[in-house]
């Protein structure tokens, strides 16, 4: 194991500006996407979050706290006399072999002395093809057939953080490989991954170019295909389906638990089922899992700081409208009854999960933590 900071501090090994140059370069090698600083009574506890976990993972003595928080606000050209007030910055950090990266700052000020979040904006070790996200082979079929068509909605759906995005990019970079020629742009909030060969427009959810006003203009300069970041209500809802309704394929994602829930939701939004029937190609519900750490199986290493886990994997549920899902919409059946229909012809999110443990792929703590108890529903209390 390493040094911990309180050995080092002690030993006078590292004063504030080394410390700092070696949390976010150990933050940065352990691809995390945050840096917590959390001060307490002893201290600031050092936590990185790791393929969506925060873990602590060391703690820096009372005796420097104020020193490194001060360092970190120098670096984000925040004001350093004033520890009384919430202030955010960011900087450039430069990493191993010289790669820049950059870094958002926010300090918070609480009982025991100001809090710091840094967060990375670098590559999160995600895979970038649609085949190596760890979908099923039958749900990767399906999503790429549904994206070599001309028209309707796919929609990818699940939780904050269960890799949405993620999926449309890997989809999006599929599409200008097997069907190019076509005209495809996507408004994102914010634009993640940029994609050669696709026009990403960023739009601002609440100002003049929102999804609404983009999407509408949009739909009068030929595009063939649209991606829409986010479903994130009724008027965008309708715009999505007018534009599937109207000879565009539309892929998007909205934030709920799995297809049945989806399409109560986009009726509830006042689309109507005539509509979703005569749209909708196929619902993936997907959540992500932290991988087992292929270095010591589960066991803890100074790799996976002692977690048992190292990346993650994908998982999910992809229901494909046919003529009984389509009956059922249009008969107003009850959610638990749609679920029940979908389940029978698709393997639901807990069985592709159990068997990513069969596969030791991943572990049942895992599926628990990130799909709750099995209540048949998908839906998790994790955000
Ligand atoms: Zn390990």
């Amino acid at each position: 194991m390493r040094t911990t900071y309180a050995n080092a501090v002690d030993s006078m090994v590292l004063d504030a500006v080394a410390l700092v140059d070696d949390l976010v370069s150990q933050a940065l090698l352990a691809s995390a996407s945050d840096l917590h600083l959390e001060p307490g009574a002893g201290g600031l506890a050092v936590r990185l979050r790791l393929d969506g976990v925060l873990n602590t993972i060391d703690h820096i003595p009372a005796s420097i706290a104020d020193n490194v928080i001060a360092r970190l606000k120098v670096m984000g050209e925040l004001l350093t006399y004033r520890t009384d007030i919430p202030q955010e910055g960011s900087f450039s950090f430069k990493g191993l072999g010289d790669l820049k990266h950059d870094v958002r700052l926010a300090v918070f000020p609480t009982i025991h002395g100001e809090r710091a979040v840094l967060r990375f904006f670098c590559d999160d070790g995600q895979p970038r093809s649609i085949d190596n996200l760890g979908l099923s082979e039958a749900t990767v079929a399906s999503l790429k057939n549904a994206s070599e068509q001309t028209s309707g909605l796919i929609l990818v759906t699940g939780p904050a953080g269960a890799g949405k995005s993620t999926t449309l990019y890997a989809l999006a970079r599929h599409m200008l490989d097997a069907t190019p020629g076509r005209s495809i742009v996507s408004l994102e909030d914010p634009v993640e991954q940029r994609v050669e060969g696709l026009t990403q427009i960023q739009v601002q959810p609440f100002g003049e170019l929102n999804y609404a006003r983009a999407m509408r203009s949009l739909l009068r300069q030929d595009v063939e295909v649209l991606f829409v970041g986010e479903i994130r209500d009724a008027e965008s809802a309708h715009i999505v389906i007018e534009a599937a309704l109207t000879g565009h394929l539309v892929l998007s994602t909205l934030h709920s638990g799995d297809p049945a829930e989806t399409i109560a939701r986009l009726i509830e939004m006042g689309i109507a089922p005539y509509q979703l029937t005569s749209t909708l190609r196929l619902i993936n519900s997907q959540r992500l899992l932290r991988k087992t750490c292929p270095d010591c199986c589960g066991q803890g290493c100074e790799c996976c700081f002692a977690t048992g886990y190292k990346y993650r994997t994908a998982c999910g549920q992809a229901a494909v409208m046919n003529d009984h899902l389509r009956q059922a919409i249009i008969d107003h059946t009850p959610t638990g009854n749609l679920r029940t229909l979908v389940n029978e012809n698709h393997p639901s999110l807990q069985e592709c999960a159990m068997h990513l443990v069969q596969m030791k792929q991943t572990t049942t703590d895992e599926v628990r933590r990130v799909l709750g108890t099995d209540d048949g529903s998908g839906r998790t209390d994790t955000e």
